[in-house]
């Protein structure tokens, strides 16, 4: 039994239809977490640090109609029901949908152990015109007026209209967290919200990771200083250090979505080694007897950036280093299986 439960969310990394091991895949030269020469539904991963295995997880299930967006994954991972099922995929992006904040009223993941933590911290500013958010009351309101062309990405005013949109996306990558369905699920079950300032003292992570991203911008626009740089490895320290202070700790990597959109293959392969550098350096950091790593994702894309415009069906890889395996396992092929397999723990 592990006293502590990591959970990792990757934004848009699906299996490879084609498979893994080939080198035209994304994930071509991955060290360990696609092993070589295996493929499967559920494949032993014995190349990293702690033993562990490799399950596709179906997110999208057998329905047919609509999109399969991050809201629908998470909301089966945090309420333990199928939302799939109960609500089917998504016309829209599904930002505050009534029917998945019920079902994670009904049950709540962050509900079932005394000490959580969500390790992201919410962007620190309402960017009104990205739609409504879960911290809208928590944070200053800009209007799209007052932030374009005065914000700045790479040195350049803002453009959100026309084709010469500048700093559109990436604007949206680190604002959208604080959209998500599990920010809701945080605040029900009374989990606190960080921010910037326990980013910056090494107490919280920004869903860049490495914040690159946030440095691209003038964040003094939104009344804040730089945060400084990190590694994939110091911020798996963070994270390895929050994980064995609370139960349940929770992370969410948004930087795949982005580079999906572009669909530049090389970028894709960069993206991925930062994961591989990051969950390596994690697993390093744990203690292995104490702490269950569960590293998974909410759709795919990343896999497929060359050819798929939206967010493919394909399925998602859950990897779970822990204890009981062989056990295990049947339970991650699918997304509320992850609630299960956590609360059981
Ligand atoms: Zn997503």
């Amino acid at each position: 039994m592990s006293q502590h439960q990591l959970l990792i969310a990757l934004d848009s990394v699906g299996i490879d239809p084609l498979g893994h091991d080939r080198p035209e895949s994304v994930y071509g030269a991955s060290r360990f977490l696609f092993p070589r020469g295996r493929s499967g539904s559920i494949v032993p991963v014995d190349g990293a640090l702690v033993p562990g295995i490799l399950v596709e997880t179906d997110v999208a299930g057998e329905a047919e109609q609509g999109a399969i967006e991050c809201a629908i994954t998470y909301t089966s991972i945090f309420s333990g029901q199928s939302a799939i099922r109960e609500h089917g995929l998504m016309r829209g992006l599904g930002l505050k949908d009534r029917l998945l904040e019920q079902m994670v009223s009904r049950d709540n993941l962050f509900r079932h152990f005394p000490r959580c933590c969500l390790a992201n911290a919410i962007f620190p500013a309402h960017v009104e015109f990205l739609g409504n958010s879960y911290a809208q009351d928590l944070v200053p309101h800009f209007s799209r007026e007052a932030i374009e062309g005065r914000l700045t990405f790479d040195s350049q005013p803002t453009s959100f209209k026309g084709h010469a949109k500048n700093g559109f996306a990436e604007l949206f990558t680190l604002a959208e967290i604080n959209q998500n369905i599990f920010v809701y699920a945080a605040r029900q079950a009374g989990v606190p919200l960080l921010t910037w300032a326990d980013v910056r003292r090494g107490g919280a992570l920004t869903s860049s990771m490495t914040h690159e991203l946030e440095s691209r911008f003038n964040v003094q626009f939104f009344d804040q200083q730089p945060l400084p740089p990190r590694t994939p490895e110091e911020a798996a320290a963070i994270l390895a250090s929050l994980a064995s202070n609370h139960d349940f700790t929770f992370y969410k990597y948004q930087i795949p979505d982005l580079v999906s959109h572009t669909h530049q293959i090389e970028l894709a392969r960069d993206v991925f080694a930062i994961i591989e550098r990051f969950a390596e350096a994690v697993l390093r950091q744990i203690d292995p007897v104490t702490t269950t790593v569960i590293i998974t994702s909410d759709h795919g894309h990343l896999e497929q950036l060359g050819t798929s415009r939206g967010h493919p069906k394909s399925h998602v890889p859950t990897w779970y280093f822990g204890p009981r395996a062989d056990e295990i396992a049947p339970l991650l092929t699918r997304p509320e299986g992850i609630f299960e397999m956590l609360v059981a723990r």
